[in-house]
C-alpha cells in the first residue's frame, strides 16, 4: 500500500508547530497487496522502494528521514512553484544528499519558473569542492493540464496549472501497481483544475491558508474535495490560527476532512 507523508503542513507565515508544506509519496514498484506476489511488501521499518519528494521549503531531508524514508529510494524531487516556502531549502537538500553519499543522478521536475529559481539558489553556492555530488537532472514540466511530470515503475505523476500569484502546478500521483491516487492542490485559489486533478482520488491534500488572493479557506478546499468525489481531504499549508470553526465549516461541505498532521503518515 502506498503512503503519503506530510513532512510539513504550514503556510509561509512562521508557525511554532508547523514547518513549510512538503510531501513525500512512498510505495513499491509492485503491489504488495496482490495475493501471490513474490516481491516483499514494505519491510518492517516501512521502507518503500520508490519515494518522491514534493517541495523543499524547509529542511526537507531531515523530515524525509524522520518519516523513516530511505534517501537511496528518493527517485525524484518535484518543485511546484518558485516561492521560498516551496524551493528555499533546495541547496540544503542537495548538500545533505551529497554528504549522505548519494551518487546516482537526481531528477528535479517542475515548470520552468520553479526550476530556474532552484537553479539560481543552488548557483549561489560554490559547490566546486563537492566531490562526487550527484548530478541534478532538471526536467521541465509544461505548464498545461495533464502535463507529464515523472514516471517510473511505482509512480505516474501529472500536473495542472492552478491559480496562484506565480505560475504554480497542482499534482496527481498514481501508484501504478495499486492504482491508488493522491492529489495535491499546492498553493491556489479554489479552481476546477484541482477538482479535475483529484477526480476520484483516494486522498486530496488541499491548501487551506485562508480566503485570500491566490489561496483557499478550509471550507473552499472542502468544496473542491466534494466536487472531485475524493475519498478523503487533508488540509495543508495551514495558517497558525486555523480554528475548530474553520474545520467544522469544511466538514459541513465534505465530511471526511481533517487538518493534516505535521509529520503525518497516511497509507492510501
Ligand atoms: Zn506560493
Ligand atoms: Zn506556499
Amino acid at each position: 500500500m502506498p503512503t503519503l507523508h506530510l513532512l510539513g503542513t504550514g503556510a509561509a507565515a512562521s508557525d511554532p508547530h508547523r514547518t513549510t508544506t512538503m510531501l513525500a509519496f512512498a510505495g513499491n514498484a509492485t503491489d504488495s497487496d496482490v495475493a501471490g506476489s513474490d516481491v516483499s511488501s514494505e519491510d518492517a521499518a516501512g521502507h518503500a522502494s520508490s519515494a518522491l519528494l514534493v517541495d523543499c521549503g524547509g529542511d526537507a531531508l531531515q523530515r524525509y528521514r524522520q518519516a523513516g524514508l530511505d534517501p537511496g529510494a528518493l527517485d525524484a524531487v518535484v518543485l511546484t512553484h518558485e516561492h521560498p516556502d516551496h524551493v528555499g531549502g533546495f541547496p540544503l537538500l542537495m548538500e545533505r544528499l551529497w554528504l549522505g553519499g548519494r551518487e546516482r543522478p537526481l531528477p528535479v521536475c517542475g515548470i520552468a519558473q520553479a526550476l530556474t529559481q532552484a537553479e539560481r539558489l543552488f548557483d549561489a553556492f560554490d559547490t566546486s569542492g563537492w566531490d562526487g555530488m550527484p548530478e541534478i537532472r532538471w526536467r521541465e514540466v509544461s505548464y498545461e493540464e495533464g502535463a507529464p511530470v515523472f514516471e517510473n515503475d511505482a509512480w505516474r505523476v501529472t500536473a495542472a496549472p492552478v491559480e496562484h500569484a506565480k505560475p504554480t502546478v497542482g499534482l496527481r500521483a498514481e501508484h501504478s501497481p495499486s492504482g491508488r491516487v493522491v492529489a495535491y492542490s499546492c498553493d491556489t485559489a479554489p479552481t476546477p483544475s484541482v477538482a479535475r486533478l483529484a477526480e476520484g482520488a483516494d486522498v486530496l491534500v488541499h491548501e487551506a491558508t485562508g480566503d485570500m488572493d491566490g489561496h483557499s479557506s478550509a471550507e473552499q478546499a472542502a468544496e473542491v474535495a466534494a466536487e472531485a468525489s475524493a475519498g478523503r481531504l487533508l488540509l495543508a499549508h495551514l495558517p497558525p490560527d486555523l480554528t475548530d470553526a474553520d474545520l467544522s465549516a469544511a466538514r459541513s461541505r465534505f465530511e471526511r476532512t481533517e487538518a493534516g498532521a505535521e509529520r503525518g503518515r497516511y497509507p492510501f
